[in-house]
């Protein structure tokens, strides 16, 4: 890389945003390879002044408005679509974009970034789960790269670089670590409480996806995220549960040959193959230890027990606004898990809600997903809502 890459980093203090730090502290370490121009962050306005002190960046933005108040002495955006007109205000065609900030912020300003002609850089699985409709026409309009920073997602671009065309993959396999419930009986499943789901055995990442991992909503969201990049339908994408979480994934091709990406479960390998690829440059992450592996397992995935696939592959059969639907239905579920206030099992049973009450439509902008997404939160904690008022035994005490 002879040229200074600009970029964009929306949640630059969530997990996967310190990494990407940490990686570009690394790619510049011996000259500057990489140049931050915009940080965005929900509410950790503090951090954020240190990062933009440490990485000379001018322009931030910070959602909570009284959060943002505290920074005087450079640019700073505020409100819901902060990091929308952060992006508005410094991107530049050529520039990247990491997203890694969750919910629907992250869709407009990924949205943003793409008609102004950036690549992106995509952590954020709103922004395919809900809008892959309205998202990839837009990325083939304006001739951007999307490049996936998700594990599994990385993991399968990599092993698609073996084949000339889409046409010679015969299915995709996604790995899932099964999460901290993978060896519980289903009863104590439904009543986990909050402290045994946030116990990730693999994976240390942020409360809500840490939830989504547990539940296996997670592999849904990353089944759907897989339908949209790499253009395949549901019936050639596969989840296949693999405890120590070495293989990332696995691509399945016509000839019988499988090609799968491993590495140690450390998200700075990812998240370097998408700032760099398609060179691959010294890392920073941890390497496999060939001496302690011994062996890898894989097992079936239980979708009676875990049923978040196989709903995530009638979404993708369903198209139009049911990733929305779908996305929506959970985040409003992990919520009201988290806080106690609904039992795990009850999560399945609120998307599962989601998806039969709201009808999917198709898109044609990001309105359509947006309303359907608010209208899925208004049902899904109508629900919630009436459940509480009724019944005191789906509460935990
Ligand atoms: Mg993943």
């Amino acid at each position: 890389m002879s040229s200074v890459r600009r970029v964009i980093l929306l949640g630059s203090t969530g997990s996967i945003g310190v990494s990407t730090l940490e990686v570009i502290r690394h790619l510049n370490r011996d000259e500057q390879a990489f140049e931050i121009v915009g940080l965005a962050v929900a509410r950790s306005a503090d951090t954020l002044l240190e990062q933009a002190r440490e990485f000379q960046v001018e322009h931030v933005s910070v959602c909570d408005e009284s959060a943002a108040e505290g920074i005087t002495d450079r640019t700073v955006f505020s409100g819901a679509d902060a990091a929308r007109r952060l992006v508005a205000e410094v991107a530049r065609p050529g520039d990247l974009l990491v997203a890694a900030i969750v919910g629907a912020a992250g869709l407009e300003a990924v949205v943003e970034a793409i008609r102004i002609g950036c690549d992106i850089a995509l952590a954020n699985k709103e922004t395919l789960v809900s809008g892959g409709e309205l998202v990839m026409p837009l990325v083939k309009e304006h001739g951007v790269q999307l490049l996936p920073v998700d594990s599994e997602h990385s993991a399968i671009a990599q092993c698609l670089r073996s084949s000339r065309s889409i046409e010679e993959v015969r299915r995709l396999v996604i790995t899932a670590s099964g999460g901290p419930f993978r060896t519980w009986e289903p009863d104590r499943i439904r009543a986990a409480r909050v402290d045994e789901a946030l116990a990730h055995p693999t994976w240390t990442m942020g409360r809500k996806i840490t939830i989504d991992s547990a539940s296996l909503m997670n592999k849904g969201l990353e089944v759907i995220e897989a339908h949209w990049l790499f253009d395949l339908p549901a019936d050639q994408i596969d989840v296949i549960v693999h405890p120590q979480s070495i293989v990332h994934s696995f691509v399945e091709y016509v000839d019988g040959s499988v090609i799968a990406q491993c590495g140690p479960p450390d998200m700075k390998t990812p998240i370097q193959y998408a700032l760099t690829s398609p060179d691959r440059v010294e890392g920073c992450g941890p390497r496999l230890d060939w001496q302690q592996l011994t062996k890898l397992d894989f097992q079936q995935l239980d979708h009676d027990v875990f049923p978040s696939v196989r709903m995530a592959l009638e979404v993708i059969r369903a198209g139009g606004t049911a990733g929305a639907i779908y996305n929506a239905a959970n985040e409003v579920a992990v919520e009201a898990f988290l806080d106690e206030r609904i039992d795990f099992g009850d999560i399945f049973e609120l998307v599962a809600t989601g998806l039969r009450e709201i009808e999917s439509r198709p898109v044609s902008c990001l309105e359509d997903v947006l309303e359907d997404d608010a209208r899925t939160r208004r049902c899904i904690r109508e629900v919630l809502r009436s459940r509480s008022s009724t019944s005191v035994s789906t509460m935990k005490g």
